[in-house]
């Protein structure tokens, strides 16, 4: 079976027990704080899981893509060295919520791997959780019940806690789980060991493949578990090991998922896979992480240096350098495997056609940006090497150097070795593994959430009037305390609420709560999983009275009409730049909008006219907001509205429609386009390759925007005495300052002409030495004096210049002849830092010439007198 067909199979088995196939939910993950990117299938569910969302399809199918390589799975490491991880892999998965159980789910794994696929039973061992005495938890009997009705009772191993129990987090759904493993080996292998006694021991050839999880509690903030209202099943299976195991094969990168990049790769660096360890690896690792580098810029993840972008920059930076260190790509490569890439996996998803220019641009101008900083790193350890062979003792790298290597450069500590050993040289690894540990902690401790668990005040489910309403009596429903970076505040739920939550680049809004005529403020909103969260940093007296819920209206709508501007911008951009234009970010807040879209080249001056003045012309056209919510996304399709990826399936959506502009959009947004006013431009710039960024403010702010402009204008006539014809006076000015600035070359020119030759005419001398000191002069004419008499005296010389520009400010500059500094090994730039000390300041220079600043002119003096004696010239 082909890889297509394989996932296709998979589908249809459960889509005939009842179960709705559901698309892939995008990789990147927007509005879970706990959660960069998806690395399970479950992720696209945990609302409903947690009870935040109701169950639509009580059984689901779908095939999902994951990332692990942050928080609680991170295979990044072994990508590559082994043949069974990758970063980015697809999991099938079937799930339950609240409907079958244990049984359905493992007969139905079992029915589809030996039934369906006909997988040969001897193949197979699965395991079950053995129990955990310490934490009150027994060992799944019914698990191995189940399981003994179907298969020898020899090949159900104990698996323990870390295995075979799964937990959300801290706190959440738990429950035992029950994987099924595979042994790919030969005959004779088997037969000098079992394969029983090499599941869970990292063979690469007796693998997990099927994880069985069966959520039935929920785990407090105090440990304690209480039973799920509604019992879920979750199963997740690696799609590429499957493939591997239906294949034939005994690599996941020997499966026709992979053949067609690895052979692309070999092709493109003309090294054969299978020719040596070093090189086989460089090669999975590039093929590998293209598919996860493509795929998070196609769901709209860039490479950035913060946060999530980040974690995709250094997946990059990590493939780059294999290929250097490797294959020996010193260009940029990567970008190149995108066609094969689209061509493997373009059919499954489509996102990687549709974005195939964007991704290009984006993967070469990362791989160009870092191949230019590893030159640079490469540079940087070259001196450090030269430093460690002229101190003679030192033969290793300290661990922290290393570790900036590491961190800034991207060098991984056995480049760094690999370069050091070919000059007889090593480096600290205990050093760097310290610095490693210190800089997790710091991330760990920025990043560490502390959340007890939830009061509930009252029974309830929480719901948005927030569209029409700007206050409503409300009740809490619940509320938790949380601590992060050692701040306390509290999120606390609502009965109603018409607090917009932070969402779709929307700010969340701000307000109070009341109880009579006390106030309670909330300084935030957002939304975790679906779930409206207001943040407080005090609570109220009683949490149990009946409150107003009151937002903040001004600054909500001066949101709403920065959200409802966005919305003509982005059509605007489509309708004059072209319908290559899609939105890759937004920020609306109550004081400017920000919209990042990808077009490939800057937008010029007079294209950012037009643009603003459609704008404001959709403004006054007035045009009144159409809502229709509630729709599917084949209507909102129909409306006009764009095909958007990474909206999750069976939501309903909501269409927000001004004259012909169409969004998919849960916004707040004014009445009609004319409560906009006024639309200004105020900047437009660069974020990565391919994205550019509009900034624009509106409204009052545009007005004010644009008196700030006019303001300027007035104050720069005033300068110019306001001169009918300003233009004119500007360029008078400067046509001025530039006569001005060459007559003062040549008067500075003639000025050292004659300092030279006075120098030159009186003659100082020691040790067949010439001296020359001249005082009360610039570092440039030092320095032009200094050069000038180093092409036309012959014999060894010393220059001092020095001056005082002020009683704080002073300079000293130092030349030696060419010939002293091979001769007597002299050095300008160690002679005047120490001199430097004279007048409290610092500098330094080359071996033949050098120059200090620093604040206490009375010491130039003896600074001179130091030098002049430190070489017996005094
Ligand atoms: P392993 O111990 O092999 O890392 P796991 O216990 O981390 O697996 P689960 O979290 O149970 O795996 O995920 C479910 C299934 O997803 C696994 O049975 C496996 O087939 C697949 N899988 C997990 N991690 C990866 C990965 N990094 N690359 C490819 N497939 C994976
Ligand atoms: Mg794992």
């Amino acid at each position: 079976m082909t890889s297509k067909e394989i996932r296709e199979s998979f589908k249809v088995f459960f889509e005939n027990k009842g179960h709705k196939v559901v698309p892939s939910a995008p990789m990147v993950i927007k509005d879970d704080p706990t959660l960069m990117f998806t690395n399970a299938g479950m992720n696209q569910f945990k609302d409903i899981i947690l009870g935040h969302a109701e169950i639509k399809y009580p059984r689901v199918t779908d095939s999902q893509k994951c990332l692990r390589v942050s928080g609680k799975h991170n295979d990044l490491e072994e990508v590559g060295h082994d043949t069974y991880h990758h970063t980015m892999f697809e999991m099938l998965g079937n799930w339950s919520f609240g409907d079958y159980f244990k049984k359905e789910a493992i007969a139905w794994a079992w029915e589809y791997l030996t039934e369906v696929l006909k997988i040969n039973q001897d193949k197979l061992y699965v395991t079950i959780f053995e129990g955990a005495e310490a934490e009150g938890l027994e060992r799944d009997k019914e698990a191995f019940d189940i399981w003994k009705s179907l298969i020898p009772e020899e090949r159900i191993l104990n698996g323990n806690k870390k295995d075979n129990f799964w937990e959300m987090g801290d706190q959440g759904p738990c429950g035992s789980c029950s994987e099924i493993h595979i042994d790919l080996r030969s005959e004779e292998e088997k037969k000098a060991i079992s394969g029983a006694e090499l599941v869970n021991k990292d063979h690469p050839q007796v693998i997990e493949i099927w994880n069985l999880v069966f959520m039935q509690y929920n785990r407090k903030a105090d440990g304690s578990l209480d039973e799920l209202p509604n019992k879920v099943i979750d199963t997740g299976m690696g799609f590429e090991r499957l493939c591997m195991a239906l294949q034939g094969k005994t690599s996941n990168y020997d499966t026709d998922v992979f053949t067609p990049i690895i052979q692309s790769i070999a092709t493109l660096t003309g090294v054969e896979y299978g020719a040596s360890k070093d090189t086989d690896i460089a090669m999975r690792v590039i093929a590998d992480h293209i598919r996860t580098i493509a795929f998070s810029i196609a769901d709209g993840q860039l490479p950035s240096n913060a946060k999530a972008g980040y974690v995709i920059r250094r997946i990059l930076r990590r493939a780059v350098r294999y290929g250097y260190t490797f294959l020996g790509r010193k260009d940029a490569f990567m970008y190149t495997l995108l066609p094969v890439l689209i061509e493997v996996m373009g059919e499954a998803y489509p996102e990687l056609e549709h974005n195939r220019e964007l991704i290009k641009r984006v993967i070469k101008e990362e791989e160009d940006s870092f191949l230019r900083t590893l030159e640079i790193g490469i540079r940087m350890l070259e001196g450090k090497i030269e430093e460690l062979k002229s101190e003679c003792k030192e033969t290793k790298l300290s661990g922290q150097d290393a570790f900036v290597l590491y961190d800034t450069y991207g060098f991984p500590l056995d480049l760094t070795a690999l370069i050091l050993h070919e000059q007889g040289l090593s480096v600290d690894e205990a050093g760097f593994d310290k610095a490693m540990q210190e800089q997790k902690a710091r991330a760990r401790n920025a990043a560490a959430i502390d959340a007890s668990d939830w009061q509930v005040v009252s029974e309830g489910e929480s719901t948005f009037v927030g569209y029409k309403l700007d206050n409503c009596p409300t009740k809490i429903l619940r509320y938790r305390k949380i601590v992060q970076k050692k701040k306390e505040y509290y999120q606390v739920v609502l009965s109603q609420t018409p607090f917009y939550a932070e969402m779709g680049g929307q700010v969340g809004d701000t307000g109070y709560i009341a109880d009579g005529d006390k106030k309670y403020e909330i300084f935030d909103t957002k939304s975790e999983n679906k779930l409206c969260v207001h943040l407080m940093k005090k609570l109220p007296e009683n949490v149990e009275a009946q409150f107003t819920a009151q937002i903040n209206v001004e600054k909500r709508n001066k949101a709403e009409i920065n959200h409802t501007a966005t919305h003509l911008l982005h059509k605007v951009l489509r309708d004059i730049l072209g319908s290559h234009v899609e939105q890759k970010g937004s920020l609306v807040s109550s004081d400017l909008l920000r919209f990042d879209f990808s077009h490939f080249s800057k937008v010029e001056p007079e294209q950012l006219r037009e643009i603003e003045q459609v704008v404001n012309q959709r403004i006054r056209e007035n045009a009144p907001l159409e809502l229709h919510s509630g729709v599917s996304l084949q209507e909102a399709k129909d409306m006009g509205a764009m095909a958007l990826f990474g909206e999750k399936y069976g939501d309903e959506v909501r269409v927000v429609k001004y004259g012909d502009s169409v969004e998919l959009c849960g916004g707040t947004h004014v009445q009609a386009t004319g409560d906009i006013g006024y639309f200004r431009i105020i900047s437009e710039s660069s974020v990565a390759a391919g994205i550019r960024r509009v900034e624009a403010v509106t409204g009052e702010a545009a007005e004010k925007y644009a008196y700030e402009q006019e303001d300027l204008l007035n104050e720069v006539k005033q300068a110019f005495n306001n001169s009918p014809q300003l233009m004119t006076a500007v360029k008078k000015l400067i046509d001025e300052h530039t006569a001005l600035s060459k007559q003062m070359e040549s008067v500075q020119k003639e000025r050292i002409a004659r300092l030279k030759s006075d120098l030159l005419a009186e003659r100082l001398e020691k040790n067949g030495i010439r001296i020359f000191i001249q005082k009360d002069i610039t570092p440039a004419i030092a320095k032009d004096i200094a050069f000038q008499l180093l092409g036309e005296v012959k014999e060894p010389f010393v220059f001092i210049g020095s001056g005082a520009e002020c009683s704080e400010k002073c300079s000293l500059s130092l030349m030696i002849s060419k010939d002293l500094v091979e001769q007597n090994s002299w050095n300008a730039s160690t002679l005047l830092r120490s001199a430097a000390k004279h007048i409290q300041g610092g500098g330094g220079g080359q071996a033949h010439f050098a120059t200090a600043g620093g604040r206490n002119p009375k010491g130039l003096e003896s600074a001179t007198e130091q030098i002049l004696s430190e070489l017996n010239l005094g």
